[in-house]
């Protein structure tokens, strides 16, 4: 604390992102990065880029970029845009568009950032609760004014709406700007990006972060009307002109070029899940269903704090959040299959012992 800090400063509550200790031996299923490396080619990329020509600024459009993401994507250029991180993405999408009279609709249980961006940039919102089964319903949504952000699947339920389900929302509140955060919709959920051409109101974003393992080269990107483009550049290039370094440019290019790689490591990552999800059902846990790469796991005789203690003496560190609805829950991220069995172990061993 300091007096000369301004009252935005003191009245924000930020966001805390999951640990990143240095524990010999870790276990580390807390935040949702991937187990298996990025593309070699995307590594071989970056290696290039971090020559001679890092004295020179990078494309501030990432012209390339967007070219190929548009061609993965099947839109035009001016329908992409990118950013440090899909964090960054919705930022600019918060400050861009879901700032309005109406206050911004999400749901009660989602990504905890939403909330945390609203305080930045002075958003109302009004928060819809999930059903008891931790679903979103989409009709819940239809008969309000406000602008509306879901993450698909949600996080950290895992649980995804279905593809016709979007489009009833996209279409019924075609007055507003709604946002469909895919940040974990390779992994078995149905991304929206074909409404984009019919619903100038869309935006879809991603991350590489998840499914392209790229958390630490900090690459997002949104998918949507070129007037909606428009809107987040404007807020981009009032803020930084160059969010994306040449390594991170050079290196995302070539992860979605290798689409081989990709593929691979999104299947191993949904078998892992279900063979997860198989165990702990057999050690006696509720498991969501899930369409990302964690699953939401809760025991019927034990806390979810005192699991992730006791998961944490064991260094295995799983995500736990305190908020009431989801306290009794842990979000386990899918690992390699020797993570899992180290989880799995040491979730028995707690088990064993008295409540
Ligand atoms: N959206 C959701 C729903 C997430 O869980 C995360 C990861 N914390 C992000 C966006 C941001 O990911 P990144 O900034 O790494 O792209």
């Amino acid at each position: 604390m300091s007096r000369f800090w301004s009252e935005l400063t003191h009245g924000l509550s930020p966001y805390v992102p999951g640990e990143q200790p240095q524990i010999p031996g870790l276990v580390k299923l807390n935040t949702n990065e991937s187990p298996f490396g990025p593309s070699p080619k995307a590594i071989a990329a970056i290696q290039a880029a971090a020559g001679e020509t890092l004295r020179l600024y990078p494309d501030p459009q990432a012209t390339r970029l967007r070219e190929v993401l548009a061609a993965h994507h099947k839109v035009a250029p001016e329908q992409v845009f990118v950013g440090n991180g899909s964090d960054e993405v919705l930022a600019h999408a918060f400050a861009a568009l879901l700032k309005q009279p109406a206050p911004l609709l999400f749901p009660d249980v989602t990504y905890s950032f939403y909330p945390v961006y609203c305080r930045l940039l002075g958003i109302d919102f009004t928060t819809i609760p999930l059903d008891a089964e931790m679903r979103v319903h989409v009709d819940d949504y239809l008969d309000r004014k406000g602008p509306v952000i879901i993450a698909n699947p949600n996080a950290p339920t895992g649980i995804a709406l279905p593809f016709a389900e979007i489009a009833r929302l996209v279409s019924a509140r075609s007055d507003a700007a709604v946002v469909i955060d895919e940040a974990y919709v390779d992994f078995g959920a149905e991304t929206a990006i074909p409404l984009v051409a019919e619903h100038p109101n869309l935006l879809v974003v991603h991350t590489m972060s998840k499914s392209r393992a790229l958390a630490g080269l900090r690459v997002g990107y949104a998918i949507g009307d070129a007037g909606l483009i428009e809107g987040l550049t404007r807020v981009k290039d009032s803020f930084n002109s160059y969010p994306l370094g040449r390594p991170a440019q050079a290196g995302a290019i070539a992860s979605i070029e290798d689409d081989a790689h990709f593929q691979e490591a999104r299947a191993a990552i949904m078998e892992n899940r279900a063979e997860l999800t198989a165990a702990l059902v057999r050690l006696g846990f509720d498991v969501l269903p899930s369409s990302a790469n964690f699953v939401f796991a809760r025991h019927p005789d034990r806390s979810g704090q005192t699991l992730a203690s006791a998961l944490r003496e064991r260094a295995v560190l799983v995500r736990h959040f305190t908020a009431p609805r989801i306290k009794d829950y842990l979000r386990i991220t899918i690992g390699s299959k020797a993570e899992l069995s180290r989880l799995t172990d040491a979730l028995r061993e707690v088990l064993a012992q008295n409540g």
